[in-house]
């Protein structure tokens, strides 16, 4: 970056004003940032600032005004009049201020250790623009200059770029790019490394760990070389994957030239745990294409200032899970078994979800602002996770586009087809707009399975979709527990049931979420011991159920009914054959018969 940030504003109009925010943390322990905008050449009566109430990729109105205080305004030595109009909306006055810089200032309070929040203390300090600074709403689309005044031994990473000669500065072209660049300024560790060519970072801030970074470093590049090579090539010169280590965090998000990571410092050493770490890369580095550049149209211009309603989530989230499964396996970071144990995983959890026959994927992803970031004791009964759905509807697509063109076409092509028709341009794509394309690239009529699995409720058929590729699911009955439809929790010794399941018999009963369970035909059961006490009866015995329902002691006569699966797995059939078998090694790239080994 070699223009100036004057430059950049007079190519915007002769007289545009120019906007600069300092970010200073002179108290880190105090979780303060203190900010200062100054805006020079303002020549309007008011000045509207508002602070964004939500940031992209988090679809949950976060209220980030509620963190800003000690707000003052002033122009040379003139206290300035403002007063606030909505939660988030500050109005200043400037009328007749002779050309001096208007200088707002506030302090943000920041204890939240999340990707899409921002945390200060002893440590570092790290936010997100949409949960710091003010927008200028007709000022959206000027360059804005950033400083940062770190604590002495503290240095600044962002993806933004630096202004040359000038210490810890940056650039953003607009402020889209302000929010979708996130700031890290401490001690963290930084290891630059390449891929296809391309300059890349990682920054790790949080301490001791058992992470390896030479090896999470090499698995990125693979993961990178994998993702690039499905879109062509990678559409920046500079990516900055930014990792908090904490105590059990698990969280990403996606920016176009970064992403933020949230992992348990103590998760690299675990397979398992080392291999959902990689899930993780993969899924906030596809991000980069799909849903940050790739945008469905209601994402196309964010309304800070409210929810922006889209009915692809299950496409730009969903989709992005599927892919977060199967780039590993691509990549060479976990084998086919590992593979399949995954995806039996996801079908478990989806096949566990009674909301899957009441809330459309759709109708999910329009809903996620008051759904998914908000669960609560009904949530399972009448929600169904976009990511979730629409990575089980993404294998669908995936597995009937290979099977119709001989694995010759794949979910890879819609993707690229996506990449070109929208994302390189970034012109949002409608629902209907995503429908075609994948029925182009499908050569198949897709109406009904739109309206069936997509817009509609009804039962994704796996093993129909699975078999020609010489797999099925199958369900592990294991102990055979006659079922009741609660789950249990100890809470501070007591055993609280935190989800009754409907239409079962605990449903039918009346026992409710919150209830404190005490014993089962007389006897005092825990949560750690219900499965177990249950055993000793069949499907068709009745139990009395003894809770207290708010405070009150109440006895349920309850009929229990047959065991129910507990877990899937994804199996070879038992004689495949040569047609699933080329199939198989067409979708997974090795033979059908290794995996009997
Ligand atoms: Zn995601």
């Amino acid at each position: 970056m070699t223009a100036t940030l004057t430059q950049l504003s007079q190519q915007q109009g002769e007289s545009a004003p120019i906007i600069t925010y300092r970010v200073a943390m002179p108290h880190p322990e105090s979780h303060l940032f203190e900010v200062v905008l100054l805006v020079q050449g303002y020549s309007l009566p008011v000045l509207d600032l508002k602070l964004p109430v939500w940031t992209p990729g988090s679809y949950l109105v976060r209220e980030y005004a509620k963190h800003l205080q000690d707000f003052s305004a002033k122009a040379g030595e003139n206290t300035l009049l403002w007063r606030k109009i909505a939660k988030n909306h500050w109005q200043v006055e400037t009328a007749n201020l002779d050309n001096q810089t208007i200088e707002i200032r506030y302090r943000i309070f920041a204890n939240e250790l999340s990707v899409r929040t921002n945390h200060l203390d002893a440590t570092h300090g790290y936010f997100n623009g949409a949960a710091i600074f003010f927008r200028i709403p007709r000022l959206d689309t000027q360059p804005m200059q950033i400083a940062i005044a770190p604590q002495t031994d503290w240095q600044v990473t962002t993806p933004l770029p630096a202004v040359a000669g000038q210490i810890n500065t940056y650039i953003a072209a607009d402020f889209d790019t302000l929010v979708d660049s996130p700031f890290e300024i401490g001690k963290q560790q930084i290891y630059q490394f390449e891929a296809l060519g391309k300059a890349h970072e990682l920054a790790i801030w949080g301490g001791k760990s058992n992470i390896d970074p030479e090896k999470v470093i090499a698995d990125t590049q693979k993961i990178i070389e994998v993702e690039a090579k499905i879109f062509g090539g990678l559409p920046y010169d500079r990516y900055l994957f930014l990792l908090h280590l904490s105590t059990q965090g698990n969280g990403g998000l996606e920016h176009k030239y970064a992403c933020s990571l949230n992992y348990p410092r103590f998760g690299f050493r675990n397979v398992d745990k080392y291999n959902r770490f990689m899930q993780l890369v993969a899924h906030e580095f596809f991000h980069l294409w799909n849903v940050k550049r790739i945008r469905p149209k209601a994402l196309e211009v964010f309304d800070y200032d409210r929810e922006n309603y889209t009915p692809s989530l299950w496409f730009s989230e969903g989709t992005t899970s599927y892919y977060d499964l199967t780039i590993p396996l691509r990549a060479g970071i976990y084998d086919i078994k590992t593979f399949l144990q995954n995806l039996g995983k996801e079908i478990t959890r989806y096949e566990l979800t009674p909301g899957r026959w009441v809330q459309p994927v759709s109708e999910s992803s329009l809903d996620a602002w008051i759904k998914l970031y908000r669960p609560e004791a009904n949530s399972n009964n009448s929600q169904i996770s976009y990511y979730l759905k629409g990575e089980m509807v993404s294998l669908l697509l995936d597995l009937l586009i290979r099977e119709k063109h001989d694995n010759q076409k794949s979910l890879d092509d819609v993707m690229l087809k996506m990449w070109q028709q929208f994302g390189q341009e970034e012109i949002g794509f409608t629902p209907q707009q995503l429908q075609e394309v994948i029925t182009s690239v499908a050569d198949i009529n897709l109406t009904d399975f739109f309206a069936k699995y997509v817009d509609g409720t009804e039962e994704l058929p796996f093993n129909q979709y699975l078999e020609p590729f010489g797999l099925q699911i199958a369900s592990d009955d294991g102990e055979p527990t006659p079922y009741l439809g609660i789950k249990v929790a100890s809470e501070h010794g007591r055993e609280v049931i935190k989800f009754v399941e409907t239409s079962t018999p605990a449903h039918a009963a009346g026992i409710d979420p919150g209830d404190e369970l005490l014993a089962i035909d007389g006897i005092r059961v825990t949560a750690a011991g219900i499965s177990d006490r249950l055993q000793d009866y069949q499907g068709g015995d009745t139990i009395e159920v003894t809770v207290f329902h708010q405070e009150q002691l109440r006895q349920y006569q309850v009929t229990l009914e047959a065991p129910r699966p507990t877990s899937y797995q994804v199996k070879p059939v038992s004689n495949p054959t040569e047609e699933q078998q080329q199939n198989f090694a067409g979708y997974l790239g090795e033979d059908l018969q290794k995996l009997k080994d």
